[in-house]
């Protein structure tokens, strides 16, 4: 059993920070959730109010703040492609300027600091499974560059506080990940696609569909970040998150139809641009380190829990 904590969960109240608020505060954990609510939501974290060793702290973490803690997740930043690029400018501030003040946070309060990067460090990967070893190909100056080299520049940060400053920092790398807490306007493809199926829209595939990705479900997201956090401090990372079953996403709509019969059909819609093909992890590395983590939650199962808690919360609407 580890001790009690003082833990700072910056996107606490957004998709995966509120299930890892949820966590920590199970294991017996004090959280202060910090997050300005602009793609999270009070709904995520009402049932954790209750709880004495829970705290909400308002914010946006691109402008300093001070608090007593022994260990900072990093996850504010928005991640789906619709919203991060509906203000690019300020994606990019909160994942660089945010990121800076946070490392500046667990230098002076000593805490151990978790960065979430993500699989985008890759780009359009020209490597397939991606081991954290790959570089990555990213278009600099296209419309996801907010969210990826912002992502990537904060990566840099936190390698470079380590070595400048003896900071004990973490990187994980997630794939794409799913669950329970979406927004139903998220407009990344697992929450629009149950949505429309269940509204009986036409889903939305964009492209020809035969672009890939593969997909985590949150719980065991937020198994391998605790576990993460729980490395010995020479543990730095990168180490990707997510689970290796890989499908294409027109797959990923026929399973969806196969679950929810709504009459809704597939239509076809331009690809955005600089839209990955492929992503799937290689988790070799995540295994070796965090105590044979691997993914329990297979799609099919994943999916419905998933399109469990959307009917729910249509079903309310
Ligand atoms: P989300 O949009 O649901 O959560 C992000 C949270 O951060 C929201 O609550 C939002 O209000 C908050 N936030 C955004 N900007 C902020 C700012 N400047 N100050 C304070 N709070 C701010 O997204 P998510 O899927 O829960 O992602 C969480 C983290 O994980 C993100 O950093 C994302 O880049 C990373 N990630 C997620 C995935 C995934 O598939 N879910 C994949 C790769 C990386
Ligand atoms: N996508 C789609 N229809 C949608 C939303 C997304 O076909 O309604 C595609 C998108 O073009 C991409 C894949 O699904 O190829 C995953 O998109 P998402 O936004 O979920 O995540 P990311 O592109 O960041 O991996």
């Amino acid at each position: 059993m580890t001790a009690a904590k003082r833990t700072l969960v910056t996107g606490g109240a957004g998709f995966l920070g509120s299930h890892l608020c949820e966590r920590l505060l199970r294991d017996g954990h004090a959280v202060l959730c910090v997050d300005d609510f602009s793609t999270g939501a009070e709904g995520n974290i009402a049932h954790l109010r209750s709880s004495p060793r829970f705290q909400v702290l308002p914010h946006d973490i691109t402008q300093p703040f001070d608090a007593e803690v022994d260990q900072i997740y990093n996850l504010a930043c928005p991640a789906s492609p619709v919203h991060y690029q509906a203000d690019p400018l300020r994606t990019m501030r909160t994942s660089v300027i945010g990121a800076l003040n946070l490392l500046e946070l667990a230098r002076k309060r000593n805490a151990v600091i978790l960065q979430t990067s993500t699989s985008e460090v890759y780009g359009d990967p020209m490597v397939h499974p991606q081991p954290e070893s790959y570089w990555g190909n990213v278009n600099p100056i296209g419309v996801r560059a907010c969210y990826d080299e912002g992502k990537r520049c904060a990566e840099t940060m936190f390698f470079d506080y380590r070595r400048q400053h003896g900071v004990r920092t973490k990187v994980v790398r997630l794939f794409n990940t799913y669950g329970p807490r979406m927004r139903p306007d998220d407009g990344r493809v697992v929450s629009n696609f149950i949505v429309q199926a269940l509204r009986g829209e036409d889903l939305t595939v964009y492209g020809t569909g035969a672009q890939t990705r593969s997909f985590c479900y949150v719980d065991d997201l937020v198994e391998a970040l605790v576990r993460m956090m729980a490395t010995a401090d020479d543990v730095a990372g990168p180490v990707n998150l997510g689970n290796p079953g890989e499908f294409t996403i027109l797959e990923l709509a026929q399973k969806v139809l196969a679950r929810i019969h709504s009459g809704a059909r597939i239509a076809y819609h331009p690809l955005p641009g600089d839209d990955p093909r492929q992503r799937r992890p290689d988790i070799a590395r995540a295994h070796e380190l965090l105590g044979g983590w691997w993914p329990q939650v297979d799609l099919d199962t994943g999916l419905g829990r998933t399109i469990d808690y959307f009917r729910q919360q249509e079903g309310a609407a």
